[in-house]
């Protein structure tokens, strides 16, 4: 890692680790990387082919095929490339999510992008979510935190989110996919969501998006003068 920094930020889905870690990384002037996104992109092309997410040896079968790219757009938005395509909205689709929490539960799935994580980190400072970042992907981050919300609150959010996109879903649909999510996240043996011992919880319930952006900043930055 040398004089890079790492800092990883773990939580559920909903916790706003994604927006608020863009922004504190442009802040910073660091890299942003979102894991969860990478995880999307393997588990569409296993969607898109078909393929059962409960069938561990067809979705490790088609691994090889998979070629995965990153790139970095306006305000440091991470584009995902998939075999040259760039889906970066279709990863976002509801039905992405929870067939992602599925696929992603597989070992060799999470070991297949492994490497590829952790050299995203070697070669610039990078404020890195997900759901292992501090406990298996970069166990020797500088920083690692645990960034939570009620689920009420995080279902809520979404909802916010997908209704300006126009869906049809309701809050309690909403609040029931998360709740599905976090339990599948917390339960699977390989991976498991859960902070590092040396995480600093931050729980953003109640918290606007400045407020939450605010006390990551100040987490990060005490640990640079330290
Ligand atoms: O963060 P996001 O909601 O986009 O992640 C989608 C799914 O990918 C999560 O529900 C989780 O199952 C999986 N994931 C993971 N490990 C990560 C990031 C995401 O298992 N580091």
């Amino acid at each position: 890692m040398g004089k890079h920094i790492a800092v990883a930020i773990d939580g559920p889905s909903g916790a706003g680790k994604s927006s608020i870690a863009r922004s504190a990384a442009q802040e910073l002037g660091f890299v942003y990387v979102d894991t969860g996104a990478i995880y999307r992109t393997v588990s569409l092309y296993i969607f898109d082919r078909g393929i059962d997410p409960a069938d561990r040896a067809a979705v490790t079968a088609a691994l090889p095929e998979i070629h995965i790219d990153l790139r970095y757009g306006d305000g440091g938005l991470q584009r995902m490339f998939l075999n040259g395509e760039d889906v970066t909205e279709r990863i976002r689709l509801p039905e992405i999510s929870m067939f992602t929490s599925a696929v992603s539960g597989i070992p060799e799935v999470r070991a297949f992008l492994m490497e590829m994580q952790r050299s995203l980190a070697r070669e610039r400072s990078v404020i890195m979510d997900g759901r292992d970042i501090g406990t298996v992907v970069l166990p020797e981050a500088q920083v690692k935190i645990f960034l939570t919300a009620s689920p009420e609150d995080r279902a809520r959010r979404r909802w916010e989110e997908l209704r300006e996109r126009g869906t049809e879903k309701t809050y309690e649909d909403i609040l029931r996919e998360v709740e599905e999510r976090d339990y599948n996240d917390t339960h699977r043996a390989a991976a498991p969501l859960r902070p590092a011992e040396d995480a600093v919880c931050l729980d953003t319930t109640g918290c606007t998006f400045r407020q939450s952006r605010e006390r990551i900043l100040a987490i990060i930055r005490r640990h640079m003068e330290a």
